[in-house]
């Protein structure tokens, strides 16, 4: 057990079970934690409601400051944390410190700009009540708790907790079981910067991550699947507990005629087979033009056949077990329904590493297509014209992200994509651009991290209004007179009757 889960434990009482933490590429134990009971984890809400008054008391500034000492004091132990990613994700040295760093970047923007997007502003009070000066201010909700997902251990809860803290909040995170290491470790970081435990960090499998969503918290940031989001959010509406749901995805990359054939295929590949193809908004189909598909699949069966997945390669293990399994129904699915493989297949789905699969003429009824595979693989399916390619593109019940590939088209095609983010002549540039909102809809779940959202999504909006002088017409009164009533019809049919142009 880690010094800080023993820490937290010992603090709650906690003395029954513990898990272990494994390194995928070899099934050694990285780390053992305490599975936190359901008294424990309202334990970690109560004392989080403490600390939120606490950080609700202090300025933005304040806030900014310490958000700053705490981002610093993950840059300085930086390899420690990238060791701790590797070895529990099982991802390679690199990927771990892109994820971490772009990571960082965003604590940065959601410090630096909480006070512009959550400080009292004022706003138009309109004609009507010109006598009133109106204002919002977004207030933090008071204690969030987060549970996240395994694939990007720091980038992807971070994204709820920097912004929730940011505007104002206490958190209490419940990181997956697969990667609980890494969630003690950042909560470490942030009580040496801050000196309170204004961010906890709850270990333990999905009955913690349960006990979470019944502690008291005012609103539950889950990241995860789209079945466990069903059940995060039926437990939330026992207490009318708001929830932000980020769950799965099948993004989709659509290719046009007048696209550049090698970055597309290069983006596709890495897209779909970086983290091991473990990645929400990774590429899982592929759509292409007629009049360019077979240079696109020359190109990207070219590059595919050189990667590699394994202890040496650039694609490490498949982090959970039992996806292999899943990633095997759907190759074999595909191969069933009359679908070929152009790189890999079912021999490419190892003991503990898949190799890169690339799977053409697969019907779009296949599981393939429709289900989230999560593995290095994708399927790529030539279409008639764009018009096909978006129907396509939309025929499925996630809309998370999207790329579109089009030197003069890639915007009109964007547009018309079912998709929380898209990204056009790039892939996952979105998640990058700390002021863009990400999220998405239908099956990838709703509500918003990063960006103005992403703040305001962990705050209630406070509106006031200031009456600054006697109005011309007192409206709100048992002494309104008749000629009030006909003065105000009069002004109503001047400011919005047929010959208005407002
Ligand atoms: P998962 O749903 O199995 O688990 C996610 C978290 O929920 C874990 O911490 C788990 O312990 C917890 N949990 C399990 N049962 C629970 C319950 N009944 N109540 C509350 N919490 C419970 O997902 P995973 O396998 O860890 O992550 C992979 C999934 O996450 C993929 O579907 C991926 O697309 C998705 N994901 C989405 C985003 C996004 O931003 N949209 C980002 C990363 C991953």
């Amino acid at each position: 057990m880690s010094p800080t889960s023993q820490a937290a434990a010992s603090r709650r009482g906690h003395t029954a079970a513990t898990f272990d933490s494994l390194d995928p590429a070899t099934g050694e134990v990285v780390g053992t934690h305490p599975v936190h009971t359901e008294e424990e984890v309202r334990a970690a809400v109560d004392l989080a409601r403490t600390e939120a008054a606490w950080w609700a008391g202090l300025s933005f500034t304040g806030r900014k400051r310490h958000l700053t000492a705490w981002k610093a004091a993950m840059v300085q132990r930086l390899p420690e944390l990238i060791e701790m990613v590797h070895r529990e994700t099982g991802k390679p040295l690199g990927d771990a410190t892109l994820e971490a760093g772009l990571a960082i970047e965003h604590i940065g923007w959601a410090a630096g700009h909480a006070r512009r997007v959550l400080a009292r502003r004022k706003v138009s009070p309109g004609l009507l009540m010109a006598h009133q000066s109106a204002s919002v201010a977004y207030k933090p909700l008071g204690v969030i708790g987060v549970i996240g997902p395994w694939n990007y251990p720091v980038f992807t809860p971070l994204g709820s907790i920097a912004y929730a803290l940011a505007a104002g909040n206490a958190v209490v995170f419940k990181p997956s079981e697969y990667t609980p290491g890494v969630g003690v470790w950042l909560a470490e970081r942030f009580e040496e910067a801050v000196g309170r435990p204004v961010l906890q960090v709850v270990t333990g499998l999905g009955a913690t991550g349960a006990a979470l969503c019944h502690a008291g918290a005012d609103k539950i940031a889950f990241t995860g699947s789209t079945a466990t989001g069903k059940k995060v959010m039926a437990a939330c509406a026992e207490t009318l507990t708001p929830v932000v749901i980020e769950a799965g995805g099948k993004d989709a990359v659509i290719v046009d005629a007048d696209a550049d054939i090698p970055v597309a295929a290069d983006a596709a590949l890495w897209g779909a087979c970086s983290n091991a193809g473990q990645t929400c908004i990774g590429v899982e189909r592929v759509y292409v033009h007629e009049q360019v598909y077979d240079e696109f699949v020359d190109a990207l069966t070219t590059k595919a056949a050189r990667l590699h997945a394994g202890a040496d390669g650039k694609i490490g293990p498949i982090t959970m077990p039992s996806q292999l399994h899943v990633i095997r129904r759907h190759v074999q699915d595909a191969l069933d329904k009359g679908g070929r493989a152009v790189v890999g297949g079912l021999d490419a789905v190892g003991e503990r590493y898949v190799q890169p699969t690339i799977l053409v003429d697969v019907p779009e009824n296949s599981l393939a297509v429709q289900e989230e595979t999560f593995g290095p693989t994708m399927t790529v399916a030539k279409v008639r014209d764009m018009d096909e390619a978006i129907e396509l593109t939309n025929a499925t019940a996630y809309g998370l992200g999207s790329t579109v590939f089009s030197k003069r088209h890639g915007m009109t095609v964007a547009e018309r994509i079912r998709s929380g983010m898209s990204a056009v002549n790039g892939v996952i540039s979105f998640a990058g651009i700390p002021s863009l909102p990400f999220g998405g809809v239908g099956d990838s779940g709703f509500g918003r991290i990063h960006g103005p959202d992403g703040l305001k999504e962990f705050t209630y909006a406070k509106a006031i209004a200031r009456q600054r002088f006697r109005p011309m017409l007192t409206l709100t009164t048992f002494d309104r007179t008749e000629k009030t009533d006909r003065l105000f019809t009069r002004v109503i049919g001047l400011l919005h009757g047929p010959r208005t142009r407002r």
